[in-house]
C-alpha cells in the first residue's frame, strides 16, 4: 500500500510530485507528505487527508529545489495523524524519507536508536529507518575528517550516503520501498526495494522513483523495474544500481506500452464507472492474437510449458486474494467442467502458511491485477520454493509477481485506477476461460465444440456493450435500493463466484452488508435474514438448474424477500417473481460469469454513488495491497 515518488531534475520538484502522487491516490489516501530540498534548507509539509489538501499546504510554500520525495499514506503503525505521515526525518535533521512496507524489527531497532540518543515524535516503524541511516552516516568518515587523516581515496558525502543506506538496510527485516534524501547530498536520492514495487523512471535530464508507472508517465516512458535487494543511486544526469551487497547491476529499461492519457478519467464521474465502461475494450485485448489458427483452441505467448508439459499436470491449484480469488474459483469450475482436470483454489493468505500437502504433478497459478500483492507474491515464492511451476495471471507488465513466475498470461486490460476492481476481474473471468479451453482441447474437448466455444468468447465484448446499454436500468434500480443496509447475493456453479464478487463490490464501495451465497445454500441459514430489509439478487441461470433457482426464489417471496434478478434473456421468469429484473443476452456458458457480473458492478456502483460513497477511494481500502 501507500504510494511514493521522488524526482531529482532540472525543474522544480513539487508540482511533479503532487501530479504524481495524485495518481498514486488509490494506493492509500489517508494522509500525505511531501520534502524538498531548495537552496534554505529542507522544506516538509505533511497534512492529514487527501493529496488535494497536501497540494493546498504546498501552493502556500515557496518550494523552488528541484530534489524531492513524497508519499500518499495507508496506515499500518500508528493513527491517521500529521506526525504519522510521511516523510519522516531523522532527530539529527539529516535524512529525510518515504517509506512503503512494514519495519517488523523497528521496535528492537527503536531501542538500540535510544541509546545512541535518538528521538522519536512518531508511532510509525517507518521511523526508525530515517534514524538508523542517519546513525550510519554519522559513524561513516566524513570526506573532510578523511582528507585531514590522509585517507585516499577520501570518500564522497554521497558514497557515505549511499554506504548509510546499505548498512541500514542490513538490519532491517520485514518490506520496503523507500526514497531517501540526505540534506548534505543536495540533488541526489538514494532508494530501495525488497517486497514493495518500486519503480525507477529514466528521463532526459531528470530521473525519478515511484510505486507504480502511472506517477511516471507523463514525464517518461523509458523505465527499469527495481528487483528486491537492489539499490538506486539518483542523481539529475544519471543513476547506478547495485544490489544491498555492493554488486553493480545493470538495468534493463523498458518501455512502457500506454501513455498518461490512459491514466486519465476524462468525462467520468469516477475511475470505477469509466472502467466498467472499458470492459469491451479490455476483453478485446485480452483475446487479441491468442486464438488458434484453425479457431478451435486458444494460444498464449508466456506460458513456457509445452502441450507434453501439460500432459504430465493432474491438479491446478490456483491462488490469489480478494476479487482476485473470484476469478480463481470461476475458473476452477470451467477448467474441471470443460478440462476434466481437478482444480483447487487456496486464498494465497492461507496458502502460504498452512502447508498443504500437494499432488506431484500439480502446477501453480497465482491470480494479481497489480502483480505485487503480496500474500500472493509470498504464495508464488512458497509454490516456487517447494519446487513447483508456477504461472501468473496478471495486468501490470513487468510486476514482481510477473517476474519470478515461470510463465503467464498478461491481461492487457490498461491500468485499472478505481479501488474496486472492475475490468481486471472480468479479464481475468475471460483469459481463465481461455486457459480452460487451452487444456479442454488437449483432453476431450472436440474441434466443433472447441470452434463452437471460440465463437461464443469472441462475441463478449459485443455482449457485454448490450449490458452496459441498460446502465440506465440499473441504475434507476439502484436509485430504489439505495436505501437498504442488508445484501444476499444468489448463485449457483460459475455464477456462485459472481455472487460472492456481487456482495464484495456492494461492500466495498457502498458499505452495506451483504453476502454471496450458492442459491441453494440460502436455507441452510442465510433465509433467516431475509425480510422486506434484506433485498436479494439473483442470478438466473438457465438449463438444469433454473427451476431449482426459481424455487429458491419462490422461497424468499413468500417470506416477503425483495428480489432482483439477472437472468438471461432467454428465459421467461414466472409473473411477479421479480421485483426488478436485468437481463444479460444468452450466450457460451463459458462467458456467462463476464456478462453476469456488469450488471452487479454497475448495480453497486450507482448505489454507492446514491449513498454519497467516495467510489474510488473507499473508506479503509487500497487497491494494491503490498503490506501483509
Ligand atoms: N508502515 C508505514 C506506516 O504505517 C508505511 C505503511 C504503508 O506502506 O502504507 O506509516
Amino acid at each position: 500500500m501507500c504510494g511514493i515518488v521522488g524526482y531529482v531534475g532540472r525543474q522544480r520538484a513539487a508540482s511533479i510530485l503532487l501530479e504524481g502522487l495524485k495518481r498514486l491516490e488509490y494506493r492509500g489516501y489517508d494522509s500525505a507528505g511531501l520534502a524538498v530540498l531548495q537552496p534554505g534548507g529542507l522544506a516538509l509539509v505533511k497534512s492529514v487527508g487527501r493529496v488535494a489538501a497536501l497540494s493546498k499546504l504546498a501552493a502556500a510554500r515557496k518550494l523552488t529545489g528541484t530534489t524531492g520525495i513524497c508519499h500518499t499514506r495507508w496506515a499500518t503503525h500508528g493513527g491517521v495523524t500529521e506526525a504519522n505521515a510521511h516523510p519522516h526525518l531523522s532527530s539529527d535533521g539529516r535524512i529525510v524519507l518515504v517509506h512503503n512496507g512494514v519495519i517488523e524489527n523497528y521496535i528492537a531497532i527503536k531501542k538500540f536508536l535510544l541509546t545512541k540518543g535518538y528521538t522519536f515524535t512518531s508511532e510509525t516503524d517507518t521511523e526508525v529507518l530515517c534514524n538508523l541511516i542517519a546513525y550510519h552516516y554519522a559513524k561513516e568518515t566524513a570526506p573532510a575528517a578523511a582528507q585531514a587523516a590522509g585517507v585516499n581515496p577520501q570518500p564522497s558525502e554521497s558514497s557515505r550516503f549511499l554506504t548509510s543506506v546499505r548498512k541500514t538496510l542490513l538490519h532491517v527485516e520485514g518490506t520496503y520501498g523507500i526514497a531517501v534524501l540526505c540534506t548534505e547530498c543536495p540533488g541526489e536520492m538514494v532508494a530501495a526495494r525488497k517486497g514493495s514495487p518500486l519503480i525507477l523512471g529514466v528521463g532526459d535530464q531528470e530521473n525519478l522513483i515511484a510505486s507504480d508507472v502511472s506517477a511516471l508517465v507523463s514525464r517518461t516512458q523509458s523505465v527499469v523495474y527495481l528487483k528486491d535487494g537492489e539499490l538506486v543511486h539518483l542523481t539529475a544526469g544519471g543513476f547506478a544500481l547495485s544490489t544491498l551487497d555492493l554488486a553493480d547491476v545493470s538495468p534493463v529499461i523498458d518501455k512502457v506500452t500506454w501513455d498518461v492519457n490512459d491514466a486519465e478519467m476524462g468525462a467520468h464521474a469516477h475511475f470505477m464507472e469509466k472502467e466498467i465502461f472499458e470492459q469491451p475494450t479490455a476483453l478485446e485485448n485480452a483475446m487479441r492474437g491468442r486464438f488458434s489458427a484453425d479457431g478451435s483452441s486458444a494460444n498464449f505467448g508466456g506460458l513456457n510449458l509445452t502441450p507434453a508439459d501439460f500432459r504430465t499436470i493432474d491438479r491446478f491449484v490456483f491462488t490469489s486474494c480478494g476479487t482476485g480469488w473470484h476469478a480463481c474459483l470461476v475458473a476452477e469450475h470451467l477448467i474441471e467442467r470443460f478440462a476434466r482436470i481437478p482444480v483447487e483454489v487456496d486464498y494465497a493468505s492461507e496458502f502460504r502458511y498452512r502447508n498443504a500437502p500437494l499432488d506431484r504433478d500439480a502446477l501453480f497459478f497465482v491470480i494479481s491485477q497489480s502483480g505485487e500483492t503480496i500474500d500472493t507474491l509470498a504464495a508464488l515464492r512458497e509454490a516456487k520454493r517447494k519446487g513447483y511451476k508456477c504461472m501468473a495471471i496478471c495486468n501490470v507488465v513487468g510486476s514482481t509477481i510477473a517476474r519470478e513466475a515461470d510463465g503467464g498470461i498478461y491481461q492487457h486490460a490498461g491500468p485499472e485506477i478505481g479501488v474496486a476492481s472492475t475490468k481486471a476481474f472480468t479479464s481475468q473471468l475471460l483469459i481463465s476461460a481461455m486457459f480452460a479451453l487451452y487444456v479442454a482441447r488437449m483432453r476431450d474437448l472436440s474441434f466443433a465444440e472447441g470452434i463452437e466455444y471460440v465463437n461464443g468468447l469472441k462475441a463478449v465484448p459485443d455482449l457485454a456493450r448490450r449490458v452496459l446499454e441498460q446502465a440506465p436500468h440499473i441504475k434507476e434500480i439502484a436509485s430504489r435500493y439505495s436505501k437498504y443496509n442488508d445484501f444476499l447475493f444468489l448463485g449457483r456453479l460459475s455464477l456462485f463466484p459472481i455472487a460472492l464478487e456481487g456482495a464484495l463490490k456492494l461492500k466495498e464501495i457502498s458499505y452495506i452488508h451483504a453476502e454471496g451465497y450458492p442459491a441453494a445454500e440460502m436455507k441452510h441459514g442465510p433465509i433467516a435474514l431475509i425480510s422486506p430489509e434484506c433485498p436479494s439478487v439473483f442470478f438466473v441461470p438457465k438449463g438444469e438448474l433454473f427451476n431449482k433457482v426459481i424455487s429458491s426464489m419462490q422461497e424468499i417471496k413468500a417470506r416477503k424477500g425483495l428480489i432482483i434478478a439477472i437472468a438471461p434473456d432467454c428465459v421467461e421468469l414466472p409473473e411477479g417473481l421479480a421485483d426488478d429484473v436485468i437481463t444479460i443476452p444468452d450466450c457460451h456458458e463459458a462467458a456467462l460469469p463476464v456478462l453476469a457480473t456488469i450488471p452487479v458492478q454497475l448495480l453497486s456502483y450507482y448505489i454507492a454513488c446514491a449513498r454519497g460513497c467516495d467510489v474510488d477511494k473507499p473508506r479503509n481500502l487500497a487497491k494494491s495491497v503490498t503490506v501483509e
